[in-house]
């Protein structure tokens, strides 16, 4: 049998491809990201230094053989290494013609900053010497010799990388320059002979000469970093499995510090903020790769390189093209120029903001990259989200930055941007925020329940400690909240209400800016805007996402501003119009209170005469805006006792009326107090009586209907007038009735008996004919379970999740949200809050329930969502399984519902 194979040299790629099956995955998972695509450039014929990949499988069976490289793998990089020194016409440790390596490490997803990089492996005394003889510029093999050194102690040896810089600085001092580059080849040779001694101080043995150990060393060291601290706890924040493993590459040493026709460079193919389809990116003339990346030079603009060295650029150009079309995909490049000649040293798919993301889905798609179907599975709706919420100006992030004004990063857990003073308690940002008007950040180690009303406060949220479930984190993301957490490099000091990061002292009520979309933390105050919804790019990927989807996207609004957002936002109807929000406005109160403590049939009757004329109104301004469209009217659902003063209050109230009339001198005084006793009184007598121990759970919805017809029987008759009133303009109006928290289907019957009476009232009087249709709300179990019977009665279904989750699983939203329910989740009893993510298991199997048995009874039965799940991306592809109609969620959710309903449907489409 054939020993395994440890190492793939770039040209055997095809090979490896076999070995996992011949899927690009396995390749990934085989050679780690990096060396995958090494090999697939050198495949499609781009420039790449000759070199190879030793496995993740030869890390993970190093690591488990307790650190002893598996057989023949050794056998196996000495062979390569052959091939390679073939290749090149150069030879490892050869004394005139010396091959150099790089031992780079490069796992299946990419760990940034986690393990690192030897570059110049195979320089030592002698090579050394043939390397000057051949290049004739000592200057750039000390300073490449000395790299060696400083990476290998540092990286392999785990030397503080201080200790050498040190050295540098004091050389720099010495030579009276600022710059590294200032530094001429005698000072690069003393520093060179430095770092041996540092080197030696510090490990008690010399630095290693034998070309061969160099590598064997680096590579065991980029083995061993799979298991390091600082990848561990990335691994486990970021999610990534642990038995990956790293590979290692060897690559041909190419040089970018030859002189002026030499360079490197990092680029993207597209700009990576904006999505402009032009090159992005910087490199330096005469430098070695880190240097771009370290910030030790300023560098260049990329574009800059097409007048200093106008082929390569041109080359660049194209290989970035070919690049695109070949992953079709944005890609961030890293480059090496060496004398004129270009060669590619790295690329994957480039990080981009939800903005770039969008604009090059679009583009490419334009460009025949991708099919529009990918363009639009390739946005999330989170990203859609980012256009929504106000985000910091780009430039001023830009600013911030290189003012040196980002003090600190964490896990970017709640998207938007916060400005605000630092509060380090909840009490004072609630107050603060509350009181004086101030836009506060709240800032903790960690939150905990007790702190919510301060969250819910504030304009943002960071903390010291926590990850991506933490309290903290839940709480925002559940209110919306930009937060930032776990920024570990905050001090926070509670006693002196101060926070230190590193050399910066942020004092309580100063101000601060942090970022939620990438977890940054800034200084001051940055300039926030927000982003357009008019996009171009976005317009027309929502286009697409529409032109996909099978589920219809509507809105709830109650007026007609709400309305006409919705409508320019996309949505095709209103799925719920809250018809009793109209009732808690200013001039419609009173009215309502008294219709509420009314005793007399005629005086309810004249109270909702009064009332009626706004009704008519509010509807009316709904179906002009919603022309052509459906509008659902829900009646009345909240208990009464949420119209009227709160009966504390009232209490208090009275007491201090009853003192006010010991003290009153003048007769007319006390008469005035006597009237407002008795109608205070009056209220709170009426408050007393409709007080319920679980007002959720009460006379509410159609209940409430059936106690008092002659208040629906208003809504109605409004619903009505305006639907003709609009007719007659010209506008087409689809109104419909919906009856709130239907138990039994005879509840049903009776309500839209008296009310379909009452229309056809109105539709007599008026003498036109409105198309309209009676339906109802499923927010009850019983409901679910009866929906045949219900489907009787009832023309359409909307599922109210908000009250069928607390009633599916018995628990008061308000209370829980709060309290136990976070816990639940730190813990992980549940998996989600059910009350933001439809609960797959329970409730929304009644919810089936319910669409099979209404639509046995009446197969066109027109099924819809209203709860707040409908804006959630999970739970609209539950409600596409499902196979509801439509989704309606608040006017600002609907385009990140179009693009998850085109979601759905195209995973059903791919999954078959
Ligand atoms: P990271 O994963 O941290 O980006 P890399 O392995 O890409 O580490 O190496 C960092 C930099 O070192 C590269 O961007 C490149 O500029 C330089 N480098 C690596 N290998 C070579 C090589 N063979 N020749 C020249 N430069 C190299
Ligand atoms: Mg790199
Ligand atoms: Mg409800």
């Amino acid at each position: 049998m054939a020993a395994k194979k440890w190492v793939y040299r770039f040209e055997e790629l095809n090979q490896a491809q076999q070995y996992v099956g011949g899927q690009w995955d396995g390749v990934r998972g085989l050679f780690g990201g990096k060396g995958a695509n090494l090999a697939e450039m050198q495949r499609i014929g781009l420039p790449v230094p000759s070199g190879f990949t030793i496995t993740t499988e030869a890390c993970n069976a190093y690591l488990q053989a307790g650190g002893v490289f598996p057989e023949d793998m050794w056998a196996q990089v000495t062979e390569a290494m052959a091939a390679v020194q073939e290749a090149t016409g150069k030879r490892f440790g050869d004394k005139n013609n010396p091959l150099l390596v790089s031992c780079r490490s490069g796992a299946k997803f990419s760990m940034p900053g986690m393990m690192d990089t030897v570059l110049n492996i195979g320089l030592n005394d002698t090579t050394c010497q043939g390397m000057i003889k051949l290049t004739g510029d000592q200057r750039f093999v000390y300073d490449a010799y000395r790299r060696l050194i400083q990476m290998f102690g540092s990286v392999v040896m785990g030397i503080s990388d201080e200790a050498f810089e040190r050295v540098i600085e004091k050389a720099k001092h010495k030579a009276g320059v600022m710059l590294d580059t200032d530094l001429a080849a005698t000072d690069w040779k003393a520093v060179t002979e430095q770092f041996k001694t540092i080197f030696r101080s510090h490990t008690q043995v010399d630095f290693p000469q034998q070309p061969e150990e160099q590598l064997k060393m680096a590579t065991e060291a980029v083995f061993k970093s799979w298991n390091g601290k600082r990848a561990i706890d990335y691994r486990n924040a970021a999610g990534i499995a642990h038995d990956l493993g790293t590979a290692v590459n060897i690559v041909t040493m190419v040089f970018g510090n030859m002189g002026s026709d030499s360079a490197t460079g990092v680029a993207m193919t597209r700009n990576g903020s904006s999505g402009d389809p032009k090159i992005e990116g910087d490199y330096l003339i005469n430098a070695q790769g880190e240097d771009v990346v370290a910030g030790i030079r300023l560098t260049q603009d990329i574009n800059q390189m097409a007048a200093e060295i106008p082929k390569a650029y041109e080359e660049l150009r194209q290989i970035s093209a070919t690049l695109e079309k070949h992953y079709r995909e944005m890609q961030d490049i890293e480059f090496t120029i060496e004398k004129g000649k270009l060669w590619m040293l790295q690329t994957r798919d480039g990080k981009r903001t939800a903005q770039a993301a969008v604009r090059i889905a679009v583009d490419m798609a334009k460009e025949g990259l991708i099919s529009r179907k990918e363009a639009v599975q390739r946005v999330s709706p989170d990203q859609v989200d980012f256009f929504l919420h106000p985000q910091f100006d780009p430039a001023d992030i830009a600013n911030a930055r290189s003012q040196g004004r980002r003090v600190a990063r964490g896990l970017n857990v709640s998207p938007g941007a916060a400005f605000g003073v630092v509060a380090f308690d909840a009490d004072l940002a609630e107050a603060w925020a509350k009181n004086e008007n101030k836009k506060v950040i709240m800032v903790r180690p960690e939150t905990k329940p007790d702190d919510v009303h301060g969250m819910l406060a504030a304009q943002g949220i960071l903390t010291s400690r926590g990850g991506r479930t933490s309290h903290a984190a839940l709480v925002a993301r559940q209110f919306g909240k930009p937060a930032v957490v776990g920024a570990a490099a905050l001090q926070i000091e509670m006693n002196k209400r101060e926070m230190t990061v590193g050399e910066d002292i942020i004092r309580e009520g100063e101000w601060i800016s942090i970022d939620g979309n990438t977890g940054e933390v800034f200084l001051g105050e940055l300039k926030t805007m927000i982003p357009d919804i008019k996009d171009p790019w976005l317009i027309d990927l929502l286009a697409w996402a529409d032109e996909f989807r099978t589920l219809g996207v509507w809105a709830n609004a109650d007026y007609p501003d709400d309305a006409r957002r919705a409508r320019e936002y996309g949505a095709q109807g209103i799925g719920l119009c809250r018809s009793e929000h109209m009732f808690f406005e200013a001039d419609r109160l009173p009215l309502f209170q008294k219709m509420i403590m009314a005793d007399l049939p005629v005086d309810q009757r004249a109270a909702l005469d009064d009332l009626l004329p706004f009704q008519r109104e509010d509807f009316a301004g709904l179906f002009r805006v919603m022309d052509g469209l459906p509008v659902i009217i829900r009646l009345i659902d909240p208990p009464l006792h949420e119209f009227l003063p709160d009966l504390v209050e009232l209490v208090l109230e009275l007491t201090d009326l009853k003192l006010r009339i010991r003290k009153a001198a003048t007769l007319v005084e006390i008469d005035a107090l006597l009237q407002q006793i008795r109608e205070k009184e009056a209220l709170r007598r009426r408050a007393a009586k409709l007080r319920e121990q679980n007002p959720m759970l009460g006379l509410r919805g159609v209940r409430l209907g059936i106690h008092i017809p002659e208040l629906t029987k208003m809504q109605v008759r409004a619903v009505f007038e305006a639907a003709c009133l609009v007719t007659r303009e010209g506008i087409k109006v689809f109104p419909k009735v919906m009856i709130p928290l239907t138990a039994h289907a005879n509840e049903l019957k009776l309500q839209r008996e008296t009310l379909e009476k009452e229309a056809r009232q109105v539709m007599a009087e008026q003498k036109i004919e409105i198309p309209y249709k009676f339906g109802t709300m499923i927010e009850l179990p019983r409901a679910a379970l009866t929906a045949d019977q219900i489907a009787g009665h009832a023309e359409f279904f909307s599922y109210g999740t908000n009250d069928l989750t607390q009633t599916t699983y018995g628990i008061s939203r308000d209370d829980a949200e709060a309290g136990f329910l976070i816990e639940y989740m730190e813990r992980h009893i549940l998996p989600d809050n059910p009350f933001a993510t439809l609960d797959r298991d329970g409730v929304a199997q009644l919810m089936l329930m319910g669409l099979i048995k209404g639509r046995q009874v009446r197969p066109d039965l027109e099924c819809g969502i209203c709860g707040e799940h409908g804006g959630d991306p999970r739970s609209i592809a539950i409600c596409h399984e499902l196979g509801l109609n439509y989704v309606s969620c608040s006017p600002f959710r609907v385009p990140i519902a179009r693009l998850a309903a085109a979601h759905a449907a195209l995973k059903e489409e791919t999954d078959g």
